[in-house]
């Protein structure tokens, strides 16, 4: 069972999957969890130069270093533990993409897909957990977190609101895969609504 989150910065992706992480080991169920990007060493240096580069890095370039990470990460850890049964949870995928360079960067939505479903051999997730906020909020819970913005996280607020409707109309094209959640409300009542779903699947 592949599970993926996704939403704007500062929707509480971390917290919830690493509840859901607790919730399945509790049951004695092999969990993975990774992220993107920075799913592995090659990731985590993507991460950084997608993150805090000062050097420019043009919209078609991200979206490549991005897909790169991908790439490497659903290769070398996904698969295998998809392979051997484990169940994998992963904070940001290709909706992350399609969202953040597909719309917020205008490089298109079917483009950013594609590049993603060539980078991954075609992999999608079974259950994607949006957790929906406004970036208003969002912006507000991060530099209260991280106390500074990153790179990204700077982005005009235009920006972030076409990542958001982005997010919210591919989840209305995909309602069996997609559970949206008000990243408004407790995380313990997020992460109830998310396990219900995951039961769910499990029990499919
Ligand atoms: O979710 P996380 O905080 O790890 O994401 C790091 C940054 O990368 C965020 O600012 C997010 O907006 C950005 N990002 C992006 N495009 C993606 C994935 C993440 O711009 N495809």
């Amino acid at each position: 069972l592949f599970i993926t989150f996704e939403g704007g910065d500062g929707a509480g992706k971390s917290t919830q999957v690493a509840l859901l992480t607790e919730y399945l080991r509790g049951r004695e169920l092999e969990v993975l969890h990774t992220r993107e990007p920075g799913g592995t060493d090659l990731g985590l240096a993507l991460r950084e130069v997608l993150l805090h580069s000062e050097n420019e890095i043009v919209p078609r370039a991200e979206a490549l270093i991005y897909a790169a990470d991908r790439a490497n990460n659903i290769a070398t850890r996904v698969r295998p533990a998809l392979e051997r049964g484990a169940i994998v949870l992963q904070d940001r995928y290709l909706d992350s993409s399609v969202a953040y360079q597909g719309s917020g960067r205008d490089l298109g939505a079917e483009e950013i897909r594609d590049l993603s479903l060539w980078a991954t051999e075609g992999l999608l997730p079974d259950v994607s957990v949006l957790l929906d906020i406004d970036p208003v909020s969002g912006r507000e819970r991060v530099a209260a977190q991280r106390g500074g913005l990153d790179r990204l996280e700077a982005e005009s607020r235009d920006f972030h609101e076409r990542v958001r409707a982005k997010f919210l109309e591919l989840a209305a094209a995909e309602p069996s895969r997609f559970l949206v959640v008000d990243a408004s409300l407790a995380p313990e009542a997020i992460a109830e609504l998310v396990q219900a779903r995951v039961d769910a699947a499990l029990a499919a």
